[in-house]
């Protein structure tokens, strides 16, 4: 007889497996042995699907990249067939899909003819910003908003640049987009 160290109850050797039967004391009944063995598949599978969905879910996001990145050629290019044609810049916004608040901002800069004062940029976009923290906290989310603005004009035969530092913004033509 030996007693199983999980269930605990006292059982024949043949109750055991060989390798247990040859060890002195410990060692789970056939019974027991197989329930751990299902626990552990169990995890072991939860562990594969969790590995699986996260490969999954990854290589989707990265398909999701190329999708964006592909619709985001299609804007430039749109944009450029656009200017080439004579269409104005203004309209030409319309076509690189902004945000709400980099429309706002790129449309105050050009309807400023190409280059706007970070003081008329933060009251078009802000309002008039009497307290100075408020100010700040303002500079800081149009950095947010220019750094992505620049990315968008990238490609386009324009570029969003910033003339000298706390000058504001200006959108100029760059290479053979005229
Ligand atoms: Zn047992």
């Amino acid at each position: 007889m030996k007693r199983c160290s999980r269930c605990k109850i006292e059982k024949p050797l043949s109750e055991f497996s060989p390798s247990v039967q040859q060890r002195l004391v410990g060692g789970y009944c056939r019974k027991c042995a197989a329930a751990q063995n299902r626990v552990w598949h169990r995890s072991r599978c939860e562990y594969v699907h969790a590995r699986n969905r996260w490969y999954r879910d990854r290589r989707n996001g990265r398909r999701g990249e190329r999708e964006r990145a592909a619709a985001d050629s299609a804007n430039k290019a749109a944009f450029r067939e656009h200017i080439r044609n004579g269409g104005t810049l203004l309209d030409g916004l319309k076509l690189l899909q902004l945000g709400p608040v980099q429309m706002a901002l790129a449309e105050i800069v050009v309807k400023s003819g190409g280059s706007a004062s970070l003081d008329e940029i933060l009251n078009g976009l802000y309002g008039d910003q009497p307290n100075p923290d408020d100010r700040g906290r303002c500079i800081k989310a149009l950095k947010l908003v220019t750094f992505k603005l620049r990315r968008k004009f990238e490609n386009t035969g324009f570029a969003f640049v910033r003339p000298g530092y706390a000058m504001g913004w200006e959108i100029v033509a760059e290479g053979d987009a005229r």
